[in-house]
């Protein structure tokens, strides 16, 4: 499969309008340090698309039938992307856990197709398995592990640590070929629903081959201070997200 970073960043989106931080401020001279919302898709062996969270437009990016749409949470930075998307001209299943969900999108899904997620659940299409587990995080949220022809990556976001659940969950498939890790913010910073970097390398490193840092917002380091913390303290083992990378598992 192939796993393709439509959007990196955390709710504000980098750079943050009128922001003149440090981070802010270097994304408006390079443009590879800018970063939509959590938005990602899975391509399959057979070219089928998957999308992961639709926190931005995708029409510019992924311009094909999902075989499925699958919500981690309901938080805005997540989902806003579906306002628009709903038009599409083929109904999809939208797979979304129950709590928090959004009004608007239920009471007029368009062709968008809801349907609940509970963490255990499976649901196999085209040549994926994918298993939704529990994160901590403020609303609901659930992981998903996505294997493929004995290959597996985890998505790790929104969250803070792992329940002890997902920890056995996940630890019976490592080691992953991928781990897809939260790192919101900076080395040192200590948040209830989110990890900062090297909480999040950790978590990654436990369970996967290779650690994608992801959902990342402009209070953390600027793009080069960042990927250059990280090669420095683990090499290629970790790396940071871009929006437009794309990964072959
Ligand atoms: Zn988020
Ligand atoms: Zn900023
Ligand atoms: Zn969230």
């Amino acid at each position: 499969m192939i796993v393709y970073f439509i959007g990196t960043g955390g709710s504000e989106g980098i750079p943050a309008h009128l922001c003149t931080c440090s981070t802010c401020s270097e994304a408006r001279k390079l443009g590879f340090a800018q970063r939509r919302p959590s938005t990602l898709a899975v391509v399959t062996d057979n070219k089928k698309a998957v999308l992961f969270d639709v926190g931005t437009d995708i029409r510019d990016f992924l311009n094909v039938p999902l075989e499925a749409i699958f919500l981690t949470h309901w938080h805005h930075d997540h989902i806003y992307g579906l306002y628009k998307l709903r038009w599409m001209a083929k109904e999809t299943v939208l797979y979304a856990p129950e709590g928090h969900a959004d009004a608007l999108i239920l009471r007029e899904p368009k062709n968008l197709q809801p349907r609940a997620i509970k963490p255990g659940d499976t649901v196999e299409l085209d040549t994926l398995k994918i298993t939704a587990f529990r994160l901590n995080h403020q609303v609901e949220t659930l992981g998903y592990l996505i294997e493929e022809d004995g290959k597996s990556v985890a998505l790790l976001y929104d969250t803070k640590g792992l329940p002890g659940e997902t920890w056995g969950l996940l630890g019976e498939k490592a080691p992953l070929r991928l781990a897809i890790v939260d790192a919101t913010y900076p080395p040192g910073t200590d948040d209830p629903y989110h990890n900062n970097v090297d909480e999040a390398a950790e978590i990654g490193l436990k369970l996967a081959e290779r650690t994608v840092l992801s959902h990342i917002s402009h209070k953390n380091l600027p793009f080069l201070e960042l990927t250059e913390y990280v090669r420095k303290k683990w090499g290629n083992r970790v790396l940071v997200a871009y929006d437009g990378m794309v990964f072959y598992v």
